[in-house]
């Protein structure tokens, strides 16, 4: 049994990615961007563990999803219990967007830290990458805070030096 400690859930966003979304915003951020919007969830232990199954079961019982998006704080603090639940999802037909505060290339550089980075790059279908920078602030950019984010087609990059990116209009 996996479990993975989280600040909340919301059963259904339209602001997290295209489509209505379930959303985990994991508990544990080390990147401590400056102006960040959820600053409670950095301290790793200030949150609640629940099971993979549980967080599993409500995103099965809603047909409507189109898919799973993981925020932050850092999803990648907690790679194995959060790729299997995107392994699940995904064989589910719904796709998997992971939110992190790493850039794409350092994730691909470090797959198997301690926190096994590689796992939930894995079955990450978009990922949205890299800190919030302030100085870069574009409240017109979709689904992103700054202009130095990315949004990266994971599946679509693999092999390749330079990603491939997506837009979300
Ligand atoms: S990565 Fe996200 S949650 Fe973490 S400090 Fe930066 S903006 Fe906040």
């Amino acid at each position: 049994m996996d479990f993975v400690e989280i600040a909340g859930t919301v059963a259904e966003s339209v602001v997290d990615g295209p489509g209505i979304r379930f959303v985990i915003f994991t508990q544990g951020c080390p990147h401590r961007c400056k102006g960040c919007h959820n600053p409670h969830t950095w301290m790793p232990g200030g949150g609640r563990m629940v099971n993979i199954d549980d967080l599993f079961r409500q995103v099965a019982a809603n047909p409507l999803l189109k898919g799973v998006t993981l925020s932050g704080g850092e999803p990648f603090e907690q790679a194995v219990p959060l790729a299997r639940l995107a392994r699940q999802v995904r064989l589910m037909g719904k796709d998997v967007i992971s939110y992190t505060g790493y850039t794409w290339e350092y994730l691909l550089e470090h797959p198997d830290d301690h926190r096994r980075f590689g796992e939930l790059l894995e079955v990450t279908d978009y990922l949205v990458d890299g800190p919030f920078v302030e100085e870069l602030k574009d409240l017109k950019l979709p689904f992103r805070g700054s202009a130095n984010q990315r949004i990266i087609d994971v599946q679509m990059s693999k092999g390749l030096a330079v990603p491939v990116t997506a837009y979300w209009g």
